[in-house]
């Protein structure tokens, strides 16, 4: 199956988008230049938003507006430096154990919040078989590596015969290597994900996967949806989601304890909560800091543990990941106990043993 005879259609020009919503005149202004993504709604997404409601969450994440071309102080077209941490044309390789293989820059739907805009929907198409083994040969030199994302663009808009020859590339190098399926397909698009497509992984299944997900509401996990997604977990590969924190989409503890539980529910473990990071024409979608850190912390008070994603920042120069949270850790008391914050803002302390014990010592000589 191929994105061009099973999408069942998409709307991929503003012309065409205003024949079927009325817009909205930040919505009409938007003008598709070098640094925004292209426009691509599959009919099967577009039937999930509410036409009637200009400010709907999942119309907000694909019916662009004129704020994308509006650049913001601090933003850039590549804030990961994903490119000075290419190893080769489509492998980037930051942290020492893992890297990212950009399969392709074609998505079946494109997101207005893309952080990768330098290079998704530029029509650069999948990787050759020769930039595949160049990745792949290099990958069979670095033991180090343990994991590889498989991200572009979205993997899953290729034929399962290209996919396969892809895995089988990597599986032949490095037969070991555990392989991150990234894709916001189970959202966009889930028709594509079929029996036959689970079969090309089942094949070359000599390392675990683990399909990574992007929900970013609760609207989006339709019956339909949520059937592909266990079509992995039946075969064994876990599922696990990525939610992007957006200005008018989810910003909002009732909208994202709904959406993590029902992720759950859905046997996807909620991984990820991400700050938006700062790439050139999103600033309209990004959330404070400070709410984001007040959402965080109401989340914990809600959710149980498996329902709770780490909410996260992907530092700009390219400073990787870092957790963010509450501060839970207050400092020690004159007893060298160490004191907390508790979810409800109540104080509690923790006699680390070591120390006490050592306490203890000084009080008897
Ligand atoms: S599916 Fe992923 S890569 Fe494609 S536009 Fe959306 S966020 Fe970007």
């Amino acid at each position: 199956m191929t994105m061009d005879n099973a999408h069942g259609g998409s709307i991929s020009s503003l012309d065409s988008l205003a024949t079927r919503l009325s817009l909205t005149d930040d919505e009409l202004k938007w003008r598709e230049d070098g640094l925004t993504v292209p426009l691509l709604i599959p009919e099967y997404y577009f039937a999930l938003i509410d036409s009637s409601d200009p400010a709907d969450p999942l119309r907000r994440q694909v019916v662009p507006t004129r704020f994308e071309n509006i650049p913001d102080v601090g933003e850039d077209s590549d804030p990961q430096q994903e490119r000075s941490y290419s190893v080769t044309a489509r492998l980037i390789h930051r942290y020492r154990n893992r890297v990212a293989f950009l399969v392709t820059d074609l998505c079946p739907m494109y997101c207005r919040h893309c952080f990768r805009r330098r290079f998704t929907g530029k029509t650069v198409g999948p990787a050759t078989d020769t930039e595949i083994e160049t990745a792949a040969a290099y990958i069979g030199d670095h033991l180090e590596i343990k994991e590889i994302l498989l991200t572009g663009g979205d993997l899953l808009t290729l034929s399962d015969t290209r996919l396969e020859r892809m895995i089988a590339i990597f599986r032949r190098y490095r037969p070991d290597l555990v392989m991150r399926l990234c894709t916001r397909t189970p959202a966009s698009w889930p028709q594509r994900i079929t029996d036959d497509l689970i079969s090309v992984f089942k094949r070359n299944f000599t390392a675990p996967y683990y399909l990574m997900t992007q929900f970013n509401h609760p609207k989006e996990l339709t019956t339909r949806s949520v059937a592909a997604v266990a079509k992995f977990v039946d075969a064994g590969i876990p599922a696990m989601n990525q939610t992007v924190l957006l200005r008018g989409v989810n910003d909002d503890a009732d909208v994202l304890e709904e959406l993590c539980d029902r992720l759950v529910a859905s046997r996807i473990k909620p991984y990820y909560l991400f700050q938006g990071d700062l790439v050139t024409g999103t600033a309209h979608f990004r959330v404070p800091l400070e709410e984001g850190l007040r959402l965080e912390q109401e989340l914990r008070r809600r959710l149980s543990g498996l329902a709770m994603p780490v909410y996260a920042v992907d530092l700009p120069q390219g400073g990787g990941k870092v957790p963010l949270s509450h501060c839970y850790l207050q400092g020690r008391d004159a007893d060298g106990a160490w004191l907390f914050s508790t979810p409800d803002g109540e104080l509690r302390r923790y006699p680390d043993p070591e120390v006490a014990a050592k306490h203890k010592v000084s009080e008897t000589t």
